[in-house]
This record gives C-alpha cells, sequence and structure tokens, in this order.
C-alpha cells in the first residue's frame, strides 16, 4: 500500500492473493488492509491538502503533465501487468492503459481552466465573485474491469481540483493498482497528496470513507447495490458523491441501417472486455426485415472469436473475472433457454486445452429475447449477446428506455430524422449513433437513472472536485 509517500503492508500484517483468472494461478500477496490502515491513509491525505490544494495550477499540472509522461513510457509494463491480473487481451490492455495517460493530460491541461465568476448586483455598492476551491480529501473505490483507467479517471481531476485523494481498487486488481501508483510516487507527488489502501474485504474502507469527517467527497464505480448504500450512508455526513454504476445498454439497429456494419461494430463493442463493461449493449433490438443478415454476420464473427490467455496475441475472449461471475452469466443464459430464447452460438463454459484452469465463457448468441428473461433486466457482465425482432418504431423509444438503468445506448441507422429522435428521446447518458466508442478523457461520461450521479471525464469531470464559494461584497 502507499500511505504518506511510502510503501508500507498492512499494519496487521495480513496479506491476500492475487489471482490471474486465465490460469487460477497466484501471482503475488498483496496487503489486507483495514480500518486502520484507512485511517491512516486519511491522515495523511488530510495533512497534505493545504499545502497541495494551495500550490498553484501550473504547479498541480507539472505532476499531471509528469504521471502521464511515465505512464506512456511504462505503457508496456502496464498493459502486461494488467493481461496477467485482469486477463483481458494484451491489445485491448494497451487501449485503456493509453486511455487511462489520457485523463491525466486532460486534467494536467484542464487544472489551469477552473474559472471562477463575477456577477452584476442590482446595487450599486455591491459586488459578486464567484470561486472555485476544491472540496477537500476524497476517498475513491474502483472496479475491477478497467483497473488503470478507472484510478486515473478519479484521480487525475481531483489532483487537478486540488483534492487529496485516497484510492481502494477492487480487490480482484490490486496488482494493476500498485503500477499506477508507482507511477505517481515516480512523478514526485508530495508524500500524501495520493494514498493506496488494498484491502480483500472492502465493506471496512468504504465505512472509513463514510465515517471519517475529514472525506468530503466520495467517488465510485462499480454495481448498483453498492453505489446505493454508499449514496444513502454518505448523506449522513452530507458528503459529496459521484457515482457510476451499472447500464443495461440498448442497441438499436434500424430497419434502414447496414445491417453487416452494425453486425460488425456489435461484435467489436459487445466482446470487449469479454462482455464486463457497464456500457456493453444488453438488448438487442434489430428491426425484423434486417434480423437475418444481421444474426448471420455476428454469427460469423463469433465462431472465430479465439478464447484463452490475453497474452496470445490471436486471442480475442479473455477470462471473466471469477467463478461466481461465469455462473451468473451461465445462469442468465439457461434462463433465457428455457423461457424460448433460441441459442445461436456458444451457451457454456469453455474447458478444453487447459481453459479450465481458468473463468472462460463461449462467446454466446441468443435471439427471441423477451422482456419476461431475467437478461432483459439484468445486467449480464459477460460475452452473451441477446437480440430482440422488432417491427413497429413506434414502441422502439419505449422499450428501449424501459429499464431502471440510463448508461450507455447505441443506434444504427442512416436516416438524420431517425437518428435526432432516438438521440433526444433515449433517457441514456450516452447515445453512440453509428458509433461503439462514444467515450473520450474530454468528454462526459456518465449515467441517468440507477446508472448513477455526475460525470467523469471532460469539464463536468472536475467540477464533482469543486465547491462553488459566493463573496459578496459591499464597496
Ligand atoms: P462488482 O460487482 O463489479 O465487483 P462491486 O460494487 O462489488 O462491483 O465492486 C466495485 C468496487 O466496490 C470494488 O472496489 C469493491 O471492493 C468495492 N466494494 C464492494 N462492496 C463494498 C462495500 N460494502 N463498501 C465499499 N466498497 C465496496
Amino acid at each position: 500500500m502507499f500511505i504518506n509517500g511510502k510503501w508500507v503492508n498492512a499494519e496487521s500484517g495480513r496479506t491476500f492473493p492475487s489471482v490471474n483468472p486465465a490460469s487460477g494461478d497466484i501471482i503475488a500477496q498483496v496487503p489486507a488492509g483495514d480500518a486502520n490502515d484507512a485511517a491512516k491513509a486519511i491522515e495523511a491525505a488530510a495533512d497534505a491538502f493545504p499545502h497541495w490544494s494551495a500550490q498553484t495550477a501550473y504547479q498541480r499540472s507539472q505532476f499531471l503533465y509528469q504521471a502521464h509522461a511515465l505512464m506512456m513510457e511504462k505503457l508496456d509494463h502496464l498493459a502486461a501487468v494488467m493481461t496477467e491480473e485482469q486477463g483481458k487481451p494484451l491489445q485491448a490492455a494497451r487501449n485503456e492503459v493509453k486511455y487511462g495517460a489520457d485523463f491525466l493530460l486532460w486534467y494536467a491541461e484542464e487544472a489551469k481552466r477552473i474559472y471562477g465568476q463575477t456577477i452584476p448586483s442590482s446595487r450599486a455598492d455591491q459586488r459578486f465573485m464567484v470561486l472555485r476551491q476544491p472540496v477537500g480529501v476524497v476517498g475513491a473505490i474502483t472496479p475491477w474491469n478497467y483497473p488503470i483507467s478507472m484510478i486515473t479517471r478519479k484521480v487525475a481531476p481531483a489532483l487537478a481540483a486540488g483534492c487529496t485523494i485516497v484510492l481502494k481498487p477492487a480487490e480482484a486488481t490490486p496488482l494493476c493498482a500498485k503500477a499506477v501508483f508507482e507511477i505517481f510516487e515516480a512523478a514526485g507527488m508530495p508524500a500524501g497528496v495520493v494514498n493506496l489502501v488494498t484491502a480483500q474485504v472492502p465493506a471496512p474502507i468504504g465505512d472509513a470513507f463514510l465515517k471519517d469527517p475529514r472525506i468530503r467527497k466520495l467517488t465510485f464505480t462499480g454495481s448498483t447495490d453498492v453505489g446505493k448504500m454508499l449514496a444513502r450512508e454518505a448523506a449522513v455526513q452530507m458528503k459529496r458523491v459521484s457515482l457510476e454504476l451499472g447500464g443495461h445498454a440498448p442497441f438499436i439497429v434500424c430497419r434502414d441501417a447496414d445491417p453487416v456494419h452494425a453486425a460488425k461494430g456489435l461484435a467489436l463493442v459487445k466482446f470487449l472486455n469479454t462482455g464486463q463493461a457497464c456500457i456493453s449493449p444488453n438488448r438487442i433490438y434489430v428491426h425484423a426485415d434486417i434480423i437475418d443478415s444481421f444474426i448471420g454476420e455476428l454469427t460469423q464473427r463469433v465462431s472465430a472469436m479465439k478464447a484463452g490467455s490475453g497474452f496470445d496475441k490471436s486471442v480475442r475472449i479473455g477470462p471473466l473475472v471469477s467463478d461466481a461471475a461465469l455462473e451468473k452469466v451461465d445462469r442468465q443464459v439457461q434462463d433465457a433457454i428455457a423461457k424460448g430464447a433460441r441459442l445461436i452460438a456458444g451457451g457454456r463454459r469453455l474447458t478444453e486445452n487447459g481453459l479450465d484452469r481458468g473463468f472462460f465463457y463461449a462467446p454466446t448468441i441468443l435471439s427471441g429475447v423477451t422482456p419476461d428473461m431475467t437478461i432483459y433486466r439484468e445486467e449480464t457482465f459477460g460475452p452473451v449477446a441477446p437480440i430482440i425482432s422488432y417491427n413497429d418504431a413506434d414502441d422502439l423509444l419505449a422499450m428501449a428506455n424501459d429499464t431502471r438503468y440510463g448508461l450507455a445506448s447505441y443506434v444504427y441507422t442512416s436516416d438524420l430524422k431517425t437518428a435526432f429522435t432516438l438521440f433526444e428521446g433515449l433517457h441514456f447518458g450516452i447515445v453512440g449513433i453509428n458509433d461503439i466508442n462514444p467515450t473520450s478523457a474530454a468528454a462526459p461520461f456518465g449515467g441517468m437513472k440507477e446508472s448513477g450521479l455526475g460525470r467523469e471525464g471532460g469539464i463536468e469531470g472536475i467540477e464533482e472536485y469543486l465547491e462553488t464559494k459566493l463573496g459578496g461584497f459591499s464597496i
């Protein structure tokens, strides 16, 4: 763990293993932090706050520029750590490291643009001035599916704003977090500005963030249930929260779309990270007139996907994160089949050629999916494409919006009017129109409804770490 500028073990001396999900092998033992370690880290971040927040934006930027340069220098190393610990193919890991580094660069620049305002008063002898100031010490909790970029997406804007931070990474990917914090250390961040507490049991760390009044802001990416609990508890001390939670993305292929092009897009985005992404398509609505060519193309692409170790260059499908994750995916698939869905590809755990040592599930296509199936409502987080045929475009928006989630959505159409109607009518924070990758460090990412609160990335991303202060001056 990295606390107050030093690498330390857990106070209890306890450790837990980090496991390679492709082989089941233990990679390393990691400090198992608890409430005491969290308290020390919060103390360090609180002590560092006055000095860090008083640095000029130009000084804070320099650290972020430096961290960005080092991250790009260490690209191969970071990607290899990620592939070993998280399982995604090396090329995908490299892409994620670059995406993660983008946040450092974007917020190095944005730090210098934390503008205030002057407001005209109705009184001649009064002046108003609005100042933006850092919220204070931040507690951050990150997930395992994007184990490096989710760290920089929080740390970079927090530091740019002048906050200090304590981060707890997911228990499945502590080594990725360690590798990122080695970069923060090498970039010369002052002691206590960034702190890392690894833990096998997350609740005591979350609790320490919630109970300690010095933590003024909680930022969380993970499941909706945990996010709601954190938001509820954070209300006790009225801490600021940003939450990036689950999703259930509709992927709409309109009658006027090219079904082959759309199937190509779906094959890319659905199976990215083995479907373990909150913006992964979960309900694929395809117009009945073009569904046959869509499914034909998709099936061909999916049958060519090879599963295995992410270090094998020909592999597209890495392992799932755990046995429990694999069972959940399989339960959803079996439930759909039992309720009448047609299995077109996959639909089983992969065990041949040594894959039984890891958590591999065959890339799967289901058609004839209906609203009574669990997969129609619950987030899948696995390599399963559930397809729904539709006829009546009038019902389309209502069907697509019929979910408690509101993160990402996708539309394929060649008609401008349809594109605008769906862009404006979809209740989702992100809409990709003929675009399967509507994300960037420069753009706001986040969800409506039960997908979360606040946005990460872009100008909005730094707002989450700033207070607004009004000065009224009688002159
Ligand atoms: P997932 O299903 O994606 O693993 P989780 O919400 O369980 O989603 O995990 C996301 C992050 O939240 C991880 O860092 C995990 O350790 C953390 N987490 C899980 N439960 C709690 C909790 N009770 N308090 C604080 N953090 C938690």
